[in-house]
């Protein structure tokens, strides 16, 4: 079978022919449909987070295929089954995270594409219990970014607690903040999209935006301001000092909700911590979601309410769309059809 492998961090990735691996207890072999390409594949490629992943590896954590065999002990799927292989790959289930709900908080988890190997690839191995599985109404296409970019923003909205109504400003309009506006708008939101690209403004227009900032030509912390402040920022760029606009763009009561990662070496976001007091505001990180939420965003997706945008790649041309997402050239979201 292909599989795009990291061999170094400062190599591009090498696509190799490797054996079919073998479904272990508990696992499936899924054949490898589509597989999304997230920003957090390419910071696993780059080394570029304290906790490094070894290469050599296979990244990929949006991964949806077809369930071919399953190994001894599994009763979660059967073969024929559509399923996800999201980035948490394996949590111990028996932790007070994993039994009280944030399966994604557990210590002893595995990440797909990360600690073990990813989708990119034509098959890939999974623990059965993390596989989640994809209803009929969900094309595989949609399915990919739906299980990272959908479930990480779906989860920041909930844990962002908004209120119909109330203003929320999403900063980064990219394969996940075309969703996140999708979802705030669900909930009722007053949407604000931020970012730099015209064209990315534009979509997020046509997907339910109210308002729109560009921040090359504006300052966005006046310009929301001038909107009355927002409720709810949630930050999915990935420099530092957008935190920091996007923390002083809120009102009070305000709510920050950090999801992007900036490369460790691009240092900590400044919080200041008089008007953090004054206008008691809550900082909150938000890291992907359960196999419960993403079941939640297949449902949706089923129902119709959310549109993804996709464009598809072949894995042969991972290299190229690495550098199309790094220069801002990519849609909303690659996936590599297999
Ligand atoms: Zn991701
Ligand atoms: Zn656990």
């Amino acid at each position: 079978m292909r599989a795009a492998v990291v061999t170094s961090f400062t190599e591009p990735l090498q696509l190799q022919d490797r054996p079919v691996p073998t479904p272990g207890p508990g696992q499936v072999l899924v054949r490898i449909e589509t597989s999304g390409l997230c920003h957090t594949d390419i910071h696993a490629a780059h080394g570029d987070w304290p906790v490094k992943p070894s290469p050599p590896f296979v990244p990929g954590h949006e991964g949806v295929g077809i369930v071919e065999a399953t190994g001894p002990g599994v009763t979660a799927h059967e073969v024929g089954d559509r399923v996800a292989l999201p980035w948490l790959g394996h949590a111990c289930g028996h932790c007070d995270h994993c039994v009280s709900g944030w399966e994604t908080l557990c210590v002893r988890q595995q990440n797909t594409g990360y600690s073990i190997d990813g989708s990119f690839a034509d098959y890939a191995v999974a623990d059965a219990n993390y596989a989640v599985r994809v209803p009929d109404g969900v094309d595989p296409l949609d399915a990919a970014p739906l299980t990272c970019a959908g479930v990480t923003t779906y989860k920041a909205v909930k844990v962002a607690h908004i209120r119909p109504a109330e203003k929320v400003a999403i900063f980064g309009i990219g394969g996940l903040g075309h969703l996140a506006l999708q979802y705030a708008h669900l909930v009722g939101g007053e949407v604000i999209a931020v970012d730099v690209s015209d064209e990315k403004l534009g979509l997020a227009r046509d997907l339910g935006a109210d308002h729109t900032v560009n921040a090359a030509t504006e300052d966005p912390v006046s310009a929301i301001e001038a909107l009355g402040g927002a409720d709810v920022a949630i930050v999915l760029a990935v420099i530092p000092s957008v935190f920091e606009q996007a923390f002083a763009s809120l009102r009070r009561g305000g709510r920050l909700v950090c999801v992007g990662l900036p490369p460790e070496q691009d240092g900590p976001m400044k919080l200041p911590l008089f008007p953090t007091v004054l206008k008691g505001i809550s900082v909150i990180g938000s890291i992907v979601g359960t196999r419960q939420d993403l079941a939640e965003v297949f449902d949706l997706h089923a129902l119709g309410r959310t549109r993804v945008i996709a464009e598809t790649r072949s894995l042969e041309d991972v290299n190229s769309a690495i550098d199309e997402v790094l220069e801002g050239r990519a849609p909303a979201r690659l996936v590599f059809e297999m």
